[in-house]
């Protein structure tokens, strides 16, 4: 018998008959003897829906409001999937993320879980019940319900499963697990058995959607082994985890893509101490997390600062930079929203030489320019011109094998 938390996320519980599906997932292993903890997402496409709602009525909404009721699609889903197991004959409850005391900080749509009282839901787990807990959200130590970022169910569960000391978290979602590269783009991805939680957690930095970065975050602390699996077949999935030997000797394990990314160049400025300071601090005030920075060597003392942003906040820094800009003497912006970002992941770079060059040859040959660059001890990323996104995906995948993939 174990302790298992299995998450359903957006397309799998998308209606009445997708939630009969995760019924019976959720029932198989119960009969097996285990206890079983379900955290959902809202049905796909909901928490949209509702993030329009909060717009059509203000556009500024206030975001104690605005977390109250973007997390209203998670408590549809728990309290309908309850009702079918209860039909079914099971003894199930839902719970709303505050019932089972899931405290968060006070940054609202993207909080963050300080604690977890488990008291509740083991007790419910003691008399034999299925705990069906709404993922995404939280509540602040004054009782108002915050969200932990869009995908955060991927977060509810995994830190539910660390709190309760779970022996594993499912994650279920439309794909059968994590590939060498989006199949979507290439039909030569493979599907991984097994990827460590360092690699997962920089394919979700740079781009990969299949898990929430913050969840891979947790699980690598608190060791939460992770098995991301579809809720609509029956193949085994991919195993995240601790690093072993065999994932060592393999020098890249996946290729990934980010469209979502913006670059921003402050044209000479004089190159003196604080300059940086000012110009970054505005944009983290805002919560703009800035990704790749390059600063060019300096000329007569002035140089130029490249960096990219999420494209979603490229207006925002508009506004602000042009205030800083000014104020540190910088000629001008440059805004190019056309790049995309490709990375190549593998915890054998450590160990491995050659693999940059390997990669910057593959772009050369097919005529694609680097514009920017950056690595990661497992990681190396390259900023390209984005109408190139797809065919890097491919040239990148084929330099490193990776469709012999296991
Ligand atoms: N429903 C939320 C979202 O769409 C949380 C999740 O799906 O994980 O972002
Ligand atoms: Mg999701």
């Amino acid at each position: 018998m174990a302790l298992i938390v299995q998450k359903y996320g957006g397309t799998s519980v998308a209606n009445i008959d997708k939630l009969h599906n995760v019924a019976s997932r959720v029932v198989a292993a119960k009969e097996k003897g285990n206890e079983v903890v379900v955290v959902l997402s809202a049905m796909a496409g909901e928490t949209d829906r509702l993030i329009q709602l909060a717009l059509s009525a203000s556009d500024n909404p206030m975001d104690r409001e605005y977390d109250a009721l973007i997390s209203t699609g998670e408590q549809v889903t728990v309290t309908l999937l309850t009702m079918i197991l209860n039909k079914m004959g099971y003894k199930a409850k839902s719970f709303l993320g505050h019932q089972v005391k899931i405290l968060t900080d006070k940054a609202h749509t993207k909080a963050r879980i300080i604690s977890i009282d488990t008291e509740k839901t083991l007790d419910e787990l003691r008399k034999g019940h299925i705990v069906v807990v709404a993922g995404f959200q939280g509540a602040d130590h004054e009782g108002n319900i915050t969200t932990l970022g869009r995908g955060g169910s991927d977060t509810s569960a995994v830190a539910i499963a660390a709190a309760l000391k779970a022996d594993y978290c499912e994650i279920f979602t439309d794909v059968n697990g994590v590939y060498t590269t989006d199949p979507n783009i290439y039909d030569k991805a493979k599907k991984l058995r097994k990827i460590s939680y360092e690699e997962m957690l920089e394919l979700a930095s740079a781009g990969a959607k299949v898990l929430q970065q913050r969840s891979v975050e947790l699980a690598k602390i608190y060791e939460v082994p992770v098995y991301v699996r579809s809720s609509f077949t029956n193949d085994g999935g991919t195993l995240v985890t601790k690093e072993d030997k065999d994932m060592e000797k393999e020098v890249v394990s996946g290729v990934t893509y980010d469209r979502d990314q913006a670059k921003i160049t402050v044209v000479h400025v004089p190159d003196k101490p604080g300059i940086a300071a000012r110009l970054f601090t505005p944009l983290s005030d805002q919560n703009i997390v800035v990704d790749m920075i390059i600063q060019n060597a300096s000329v007569d003392a002035f140089t130029d600062l490249t960096f990219t942003v999420p494209r979603k906040d490229i207006r925002q820094c508009q506004t602000i930079l042009h205030k800083v800009a000014e104020e540190i003497g910088a000629e001008r912006l440059e805004f190019d929203e056309n790049i995309s970002k490709v990375s190549i992941v593998g915890v054998g770079m450590k160990s491995h030489a050659g693999v940059a060059s390997r990669m910057f040859a593959a772009l050369a040959n097919e005529g694609i320019n680097i514009l920017m660059i950056s690595t990661s001890e497992i990681k190396i990323s390259c900023v390209i011109e984005s109408k190139y996104t797809e065919l890097a995906v491919r040239v990148l995948h084929d330099a490193f094998g990776l469709e012999q993939k296991i």
